[in-house]
């Protein structure tokens, strides 16, 4: 019955992209709803799988889109770890005790569609070493325009300098990866109930017909004072204000894999502090650069912002998780 359920939600997250790569604006579509504790995802068939001298690569996508992530695990006899060189980041494997190493590919939503290498370096504990290469495709997302109208007390915030200034700090915050799992379960949720996903990851935007930049999150419709829960477990990486994100959570679930979430009206957390998946975090509100009261939601992996619904999608080796 779950399993029915969740395939249900896939298949509307699916429609809600393909909606919104067709239109020009986007319209409120009636949200996915999942429950606040964690549904277990079936671990998926890999789609792809390359076996080069003692160790197997298995893919667990067929392609990436710009912005998306995708998992792949690496096993061999004897193996004592492994990195994978994607797109100019060298990122390591991390293990999962019976179930061999996994590792997350995250793809800018800049990146231009084609082909690329990807490289996976494995070590054994005899000291022998190996190469495998392969290729990885990138398609085109298809990300949509907006055009945005600040009112005149935020125009103010239509500064590319703020803007650069608040990227760094964010790049800073995910470049301190923890090498550990922090997430519970197996997988992520949505951050809030009973709303609709309204703004996509990835638009173009205008604000107020002069300044352009790009979405790096998902925007929820939500009212002034609904909870945020955590999209899974994870530590508090930043707790506070930012000139445009306004009160914001970063949360850390390990391996490389951040959420956080913005223009919050009342922060519940501090830096620091560990936070179990679906917990109360924060507070919908309207500080930072918005249009009126929403939430704005982002996931970034390997230091990239990466389309949050679809990374929630993936399945992830959860604790004690092993094939099926
Ligand atoms: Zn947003």
């Amino acid at each position: 019955m779950k399993r029915v359920f969740l395939f249900v939600v896939l298949l509307a997250f699916g429609g809600l992209s393909a909606a919104f790569a067709l239109a020009q604006e986007a319209t409120p579509i009636p949200a996915p709803t999942l429950p606040p504790t964690p549904t277990p995802m079936p671990r998926p068939r890999p789609t792809d799988m390359l076996t080069q001298e003692r160790a197997t690569v298995e893919f667990f996508f067929a392609s990436l889109s710009q912005g998306g992530s995708g998992l792949l695990r690496v096993t061999g006899d004897g193996m004592a770890g492994c990195s994978t060189r994607f797109l100019n980041a060298v990122v390591d494997c991390f293990p999962v005790p019976g179930d061999g190493y996994f590792a997350l590919l995250a793809v800018s939503m800049e990146q231009n569609p084609r082909r690329y290498p990807l490289d996976v370096f494995v070590w054994y504990t005899d000291g022998a070493r190996q190469t495998i290469n392969a290729e990885v495709e990138v398609t085109s997302a298809g990300f949509i325009r907006q055009n945005i109208d600040l009112a005149p007390d935020k125009v103010y915030l239509i500064d590319p300098e703020i803007e650069r200034t608040e990227f760094a700090r964010l790049e800073s915050i995910f470049s301190t990866i923890t090498p550990e799992r922090l997430w519970a379960g197996q997988g992520f949720q949505l951050p809030i109930l009973g709303s609709e996903l309204t703004s996509p990851f990835g638009a173009f935007r205008t604000f107020n017909q002069s300044f352009q930049t790009r979405h790096t999150g998902w925007d929820i419709r939500a009212t002034l004072g609904q909870p945020i829960m955590a999209i899974g477990a994870g530590r508090v990486a930043y707790a506070g204000f930012m000139d445009i994100r306004g009160n914001m959570v970063a949360l850390d679930h390990g391996y490389g894999i951040f959420s956080t979430y913005a223009h919050l009206s009342q922060i519940h957390v501090t830096r620091g502090q560990s936070i179990n998946e679906g917990q109360i975090i924060g507070t919908v509100g309207n500080t930072g650069r918005t249009s009126g009261a929403h939430f704005h939601w982002e996931v970034a992996v390997n230091g990239q912002f990466v389309d949050s619904a679809q990374f929630i999608q993936m399945w992830l080796p959860g604790l004690g998780a092993a094939s099926p």
